[in-house]
Order: structure tokens, then C-alpha cells, then sequence
């Protein structure tokens, strides 16, 4: 074991331990971040498509993604790396009384919670988007407020920030193990040494499971996969992410958006889920996403695609993240399971842990931590995963 001592040691540089990097080095601390692939970002976080709301319906989820929105909506002027942030607003379509009352009910907890959302009717969301298909739509939400960057200009972002404010990183190693005396985590263990430490945050994403068992415990974190697509990039004629929740054969909800620089990106929600780690794209995906879009918006008939990608949810079992000390060792913290919104909630995310290792949280954030405890019952139900 080496002498060299962290203040914080992060299992993994993706979504979430690169903002955790970030705010921890900002505020003095020490922290190295251990990854096994060779660099920043190459787990989930690469394959997200770079969606960023606060419209959830757990208050939680809402209050990290409200932070993570002043964070990456400032960035730019901040420190100034483009990472390609655009406020283009997030509307959840309803083309069936089932999905306006849902959308209806949920908008009640999000106005309550601060979030600038509204419905539209039929007309008035034509105005703001005029290319989807008329016929039988009645409305949606709309929040002006959301928007999108791109995952892999904001990992490089959180990453050169954090090694400027004295983060340290390690690629192309791999967590084996985690070293503690009397129950308090005293160090870490990997495939190429070991690292002193007092606290070491999980933030493995779909391999999070496997690196809390190898600390000897377990947190129910089951990665689920899911496709996505480019396309050409086109002059702009969409600003909102559009969601579409409507269940069809094959898959649940889908979602898509027109990037910074003018591609639409897109992703869809299979059902049943294909449960597991493999990221090969299929053959399926393309065809049976295409035609919900066509049929949804015309106009994207003609547009090319450029590829498609598979990558991984890290799932819990009801849809929360899971954040919080572990009960069975002093000094492990997990920060898992961010299921289809790791990205989003990252720099939220990071800021709480950051805030928990120096103790200070704020009474928001017990009741945050409250919520999305590894400890909790597990029974609920995200409405809007
Ligand atoms: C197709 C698709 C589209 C998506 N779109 C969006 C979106 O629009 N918005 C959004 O918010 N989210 C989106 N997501 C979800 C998002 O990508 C994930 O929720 C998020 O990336 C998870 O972040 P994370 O930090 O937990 O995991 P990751 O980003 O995967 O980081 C975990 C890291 O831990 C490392 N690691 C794990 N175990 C070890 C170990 N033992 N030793 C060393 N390293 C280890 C891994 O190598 C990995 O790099 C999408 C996901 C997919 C697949």
C-alpha cells in the first residue's frame, strides 16, 4: 500500500464522480478518482444523449436537477469550456386522456417545488412546437426552463476543472477491494495498488453492485440497456426535448431533441427490459424507433442517420437514485443507481456529496438523503423514469 493519503477516494469518472471530483477539489479536499476504462466518461456517461430536466416527480430529483441546471447553464461564463448547453425547454405530449392526467397530477408537485412548468393546449403547443403531428394531439407540459449539453464536452469539463483545483485520476485501473479497520473504511484497493483514504464514494454506475460486494456489501443496482441514435445535423426547427410516454409494442417511452449543432438525438425506453451489461447495438432499434418518430413528427421522415449506440442504466428497483452512508461501514458512501438520469443529475449530485464529506449538509439535504436512502423500502414507483 502506498503512503499517499486522499481525502476522498471516487470508484468511478463517470456522470457522477466527475462532478463530485469537481466540487470536492473546489472546496479544498483531496480526492483521487479511480477508473477502469482509460478515460474520463467511457462508462454510461458517453452514451447518455445529453438530456437535462428538472420536471420529475420526486421532490429530490427536483432539487438536485434544479442545481445541476444553474451548473451547467453557467458553466460556460464560468469557466469558460462550451459544452454545448442549450435551453431549449423539455414538453411531455399527450395524445390520450391517460397520459394528460398523468402529466396533469404530476404538475401539481412540480409548480409546488418551484419548477417553472406549465400546460399547454393543443394550439398553444403547436406554436412552440409546429412540426408535431397534429391528429388527435391535446396537449403537454412544457418547461422552458430545461435544456441539454453534450455529455462528453461536460465530462472533459468537470475533469480538466477538477485536476486544475488538484484532483488526482487514475485510468485503466480497476476497485478490488476496500481496506477497513474497526468498521471505518482506512483505504482501497485496485488491480495496480492501493490508496489511503477515509472515505470512499461508490459512483460505479452499472458496475456499482459488483464494487460495493467486493467492500463486502451489496446495494440493488441492476443495469438495464438502451439504444440510441444521431442524426445529420440540420438548421434548427425544434427547441424542446419532446417526450412521449405512450407504451407501444417493443418499448415504453421514447424521447428526442435537436443538439446544440443542429443533429437530432434520440432514445427509446425498451420493453420488456434487456436486462444485463452488453453494449452491441441491435438491429431492432433503428426500425422500431423511426416509425414512432415519422408518426409523431412528419417532417424527420427524410433526415439521415448517422449511428446508433447502446449503453447501460444502472437501475434500482424503484426508480430513485440510492445516496447515502452505508449503515455497515464508516466512511463508504454510495452514490448509485441514477437509472435513465445519471447525467442529469450529476452536478446535483455532486455538490450533496461534497457537501456530506465536509458535513455540511443543509436541512434540504437530509431530506434529500432521507429520500433516496439505500435504506428505504424500495415499494414506490418513479412516474416519470
Ligand atoms: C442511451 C442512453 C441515453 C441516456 N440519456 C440520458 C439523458 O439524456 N440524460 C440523463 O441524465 N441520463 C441519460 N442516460 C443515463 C445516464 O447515462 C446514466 O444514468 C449515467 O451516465 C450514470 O452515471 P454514473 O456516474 O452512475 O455511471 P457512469 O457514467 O457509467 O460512471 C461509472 C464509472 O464507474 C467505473 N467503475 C465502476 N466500477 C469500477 C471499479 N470497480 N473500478 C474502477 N472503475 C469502476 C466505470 O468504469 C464507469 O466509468 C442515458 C443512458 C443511455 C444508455
Amino acid at each position: 500500500m502506498t503512503t499517499k493519503v486522499y481525502d476522498v477516494v471516487i470508484v468511478g469518472a463517470g456522470s457522477v464522480g466527475l462532478p463530485t471530483a469537481f466540487f470536492l477539489a473546489q472546496a479544498g479536499l483531496k480526492p483521487l478518482v479511480i477508473d477502469q476504462f482509460a478515460s474520463p466518461g467511457q462508462g454510461s456517461n458517453k452514451a447518455a444523449i445529453g438530456g437535462i430536466r428538472a420536471t420529475h416527480s420526486a421532490p429530490s430529483k427536483i432539487r438536485l436537477c434544479l442545481k445541476s441546471i444553474e451548473v451547467f447553464s453557467n458553466w460556460q461564463e464560468t469557466f469558460g469550456d462550451d459544452i454545448e448547453w442549450y435551453q431549449g425547454g423539455y414538453s411531455f405530449v399527450a395524445y390520450r386522456e391517460r397520459e394528460e392526467r398523468v402529466l396533469k397530477d404530476l404538475l401539481k408537485i412540480q409548480q409546488a417545488y418551484g419548477l417553472d412548468i406549465r400546460w399547454l393546449g393543443r394550439d398553444d403547443l403547436l406554436k412552440v412546437i409546429p412540426d408535431l403531428n397534429p391528429e388527435d394531439l391535446i396537449g403537454g407540459t412544457y418547461s422552458p426552463k430545461d435544456g441539454s449539453a453534450s455529455p462528453l464536452l461536460s465530462a472533459h469539463a468537470f475533469y480538466t476543472r477538477a485536476r486544475e483545483r488538484g484532483a488526482e485520476f487514475r485510468f485503466s485501473e480497476r476497485v478490488t477491494g476496500i481496506i477497513r479497520r474497526r468498521g471505518q473504511v482506512v483505504g482501497i484497493r485496485t488491480d495496480k495498488g492501493g490508496y489511503a483514504t477515509g472515505t470512499v464514494i461508490n459512483a460505479g454506475g452499472a458496475w456499482a453492485r459488483a464494487a460495493a460486494q467486493m467492500a463486502g456489501l451489496d446495494v440493488p443496482v441492476v443495469p438495464d440497456s438502451h439504444e440510441a441514435g444521431i442524426t445529420e445535423p440540420v438548421a434548427r426547427f425544434l427547441g424542446p426535448m419532446v417526450v412521449d410516454i405512450r407504451p407501444a409494442d417493443g418499448s415504453r417511452n421514447y424521447y428526442f431533441y435537436q443538439h446544440g449543432p443542429g443533429p437530432i438525438v434520440f432514445c427509446i425506453t425498451p420493453e420488456p427490459p434487456i436486462v444485463g451489461t452488453d453494449r452491441r447495438e441491435t438491429s431492432i432499434f433503428l426500425s422500431m424507433i423511426a416509425r414512432r418518430m415519422v408518426d409523431l413528427m412528419p417532417k424527420l421522415a427524410n433526415i439521415k442517420v448517422r449511428r446508433t449506440w447502446r449503453g447501460l442504466y444502472p437501475m434500482s428497483p424503484d426508480g430513485f437514485p440510492i445516496v447515502g452512508q452505508a449503515r455497515e461501514m464508516e466512511g463508504y458512501i454510495y452514490a448509485v443507481g441514477m437509472c435513465g438520469q445519471g447525467y442529469m443529475l450529476g452536478p446535483g449530485v455532486g455538490a450533496l456529496l461534497a457537501r456530506m464529506v465536509q458535513g455540511t449538509v443543509t436541512p434540504e439535504d437530509k431530506e434529500i438523503l432521507e429520500e433516496l436512502s439505500p435504506y428505504r423500502e424500495f415499494g414506490g414507483g418513479e412516474k416519470l423514469k
